[in-house]
């Protein structure tokens, strides 16, 4: 079977890059995309640019794969750390998990909260946009 993208370093290094500058161009407001309505959203509950960067380059590498109702499997990239080659976040009673063993009770506590969990975040909250504008959406099945 063919090795995903995201086993690929350079890939990785590009797509952390390109998501450092959406980021950028998000929070300055120079960018008025859907993903940055979402960005922006996420910024305000955990303010940490790096946290947003790579859950945007993970969201954008195809890393997240919803499994079922608030289960998704986040694929592990070496790249950026990960050990395993898969992670499992669930969402329940308003709290998020990761097999990481990191977790969020709201984000109102200054919990650690890992970058797979901000890959879901920015996945479902972009799957909610499309779903109001179709238009918005791609060929994904
Ligand atoms: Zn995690």
């Amino acid at each position: 079977m063919r090795r995903p993208e995201y086993y690929n370093e350079k890939v990785v290094r590009l797509a952390l890059i390109m998501a450092r500058e959406k980021v950028k161009q998000c929070l300055e407001g120079r960018d008025v995309s859907s993903i940055c309505s979402v960005v922006r959203e996420l910024y305000d509950s955990v303010p940490r640019v790096s946290w947003l960067e790579r859950g945007l380059a993970r969201y954008a590498l195809r890393t997240v794969h919803q499994v079922s109702q608030g289960v998704w499997r986040v694929d592990g990239i070496p790249a950026l750390g990960d050990k395993h080659a898969s992670y499992f976040v669930t969402f329940r009673d308003g709290r998020y998990e990761c097999t990481c063993f990191s977790h969020t009770y709201g984000y109102s506590r200054r919990a650690r909260i890992c970058t797979h969990i901000a890959a879901v975040m920015l996945a479902r909250r972009q799957v909610k946009i499309t779903e109001y504008r179709p238009e918005g959406g791609g060929s994904e099945g």
